[in-house]
């Protein structure tokens, strides 16, 4: 019989990871990139023999596909995605084909801001609660490649909108939004409601034995949940009123309340993860890990010896009584927003970097309250300075991570914060988000 010919677009982690477990369950798979194609994922596919092509995509072999899985990155305005649809092929995500495979239940994280935190932290009291589980999507390995290399009982998986896209028969056992706040509109139309659409794709499929964890002070969610379309069992929570069924914020205690004989109640002070966002998470994660039954200790344990993620709120040093924090990763205004609102002291901020047209007006109040002065880290500060001059007497330009932080030193005093929350991507000064971070601890520790 002829094997059924699966064409993967786009080699890297997804991809790389769709084609292995295609070739493992024996189709006729052939990748195509349109870029050059990195080394380690080059190799990867040599080695199993998986036939591909970069720098091209060759129309007439991709449209004899019965199937194609299509990388997050490629936006379905690209010629060749066009091209797939007008034929009828179907084109499905990496995560829809890979749980075809798996008998693994999954916990689906999604949102704007704060998916890597609160799977991480998920993954970690699952961990501890001793289950087998894997971690996976946006992060790390591809699910794709965990299912072709290790069987799990639990899948964690950050999901990103662009990979809900693409998702049809999925079902996820566990659901969680976090937010939804403007971001990547330009795969969307420039229409929140288009991108608020594509995150509430996580509850799909979902049925009355499954939940829906999500966030009841987030206007944009509460504005797109259909209660109606949704079967699944729903546990909001809220740092600003009482729930009964979910997670909730009181006198500085988080409640959580699955089960009304067995609550966990955990004081804000105990949680590894600082600031008003990380109460989200951790209440996300802790309400996931009430519906798997994890005991309350284990629960308390992991929530308190978390190790938080690199360039995330990462501190980097205490230097003369100054904190140096690297939160590199804030690469919109509305992290940079709860990254200054986790700060209780007087702040250097470090910021800039390419502006995605972003709108500063959020952040006047909390500049104006708790920032000394601004040291812009970008080739292109202008924007900083007009957003920012009534409020802040000392806004500088830098153009290096070494620089920014000289500055910094001799700017603070005694009991201030240094933090680089830049609310910009980095692709001006840096060639990523990690770089700048590391380079921006890099130069701490020069101090
Ligand atoms: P993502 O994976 O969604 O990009 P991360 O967990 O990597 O999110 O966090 C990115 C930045 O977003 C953090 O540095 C922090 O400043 C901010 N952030 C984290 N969690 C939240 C939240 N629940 N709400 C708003 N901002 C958040």
């Amino acid at each position: 019989m002829e094997r059924q010919k699966i064409v993967v677009l786009g080699a890297g982690e997804s991809g790389v990871g769709a084609a292995i477990l295609a070739q493992k369950k024996g189709f006729d798979v052939f990748v195509s990139d349109f870029g050059t194609i990195g080394n380690q994922y080059k190799e990867s596919l040599k080695e199993l023999k998986i036939l591909f092509e970069e720098n091209q995509h060759t129309q007439d072999r991709i449209l004899d596909a019965a199937e194609v899985i299509k990388s997050p990155g490629i936006p379905d305005t690209a010629g060749i995605v066009k091209e797939i649809k007008r034929k009828g092929i179907p084109v499905i995500s990496e995560i829809e084909f890979a749980k075809r495979y798996t008998n693994a239940k999954t916990i689906c994280i999604t949102g704007s801001n704060g998916k890597t935190t609160t799977t991480m932290l998920t993954y970690h009291i699952l961990n501890r609660a001793g289950l087998k589980v894997g971690l996976a999507g946006n992060i790390g390995n591809s699910f794709a490649a965990l299912v072709a290399a290790e069987e799990f009982d639990w899948f964690v998986l950050e999901l990103s909108s662009f990979m809900l896209d693409d998702m049809f028969d999925f079902r996820a056992n566990i659901a969680v939004l976090l937010n939804i706040t403007p971001d990547h509109l330009d795969r969307y139309d420039y229409k929140i409601d288009n991108y608020a659409a594509s995150k509430m794709r996580v509850t799909r499929n979902q049925t009355a034995e499954d939940t829906f964890i999500f966030c009841a002070d987030d206007e944009e969610t509460l504005k797109v949940l259909n209660h109606d379309q949704i079967k699944s069992k729903k546990y909001p929570f809220s740092i600003r009123r009482k729930i009964e069924n979910g997670a909730y914020l009181e006198n500085n205690n988080i409640h959580i309340n699955i089960n009304l004989n067995d609550q966990l109640t955990m004081s804000i002070t105990e949680l590894a993860l600082q600031g008003k966002h990380n109460i989200y998470n951790s209440m996300a994660s802790g309400i996931v890990a009430k519906v798997l039954d994890i005991r309350n200790t284990t629960i308390r344990e992991s929530m308190g010896d978390f190790k938080n993620i690199e360039h995330r709120l990462e501190h980097v040093a205490k230097i003369s009584g100054v904190d140096y924090i690297n939160d590199s990763k804030a690469t919109n205004v509305n992290s940079t927003w709860y990254a200054l609102e986790s700060v209780g002291t007087d702040v250097i901020l470090i910021m800039g970097g390419v502006d995605k047209g972003n709108d500063y007006s959020m952040l006047k109040d909390m500049v104006h309250q708790k920032v000394k002065a601004i040291i812009c880290l970008g080739k292109d500060n202008k924007r900083i300075h007009e957003a920012f001059e009534d409020d802040v007497e000392i806004i500088v330009n830098t153009f290096s991570a070494h620089e920014a932080v000289q500055v910094a030193y001799h700017l603070a005093k005694k009991g201030d914060t240094v933090l680089l929350s830049p609310a910009c991507a980095s692709f001006d000064l840096f060639k990523n988000y990690e770089d700048r971070g590391n380079q921006f601890k890099a130069a701490v520790k020069e101090l």
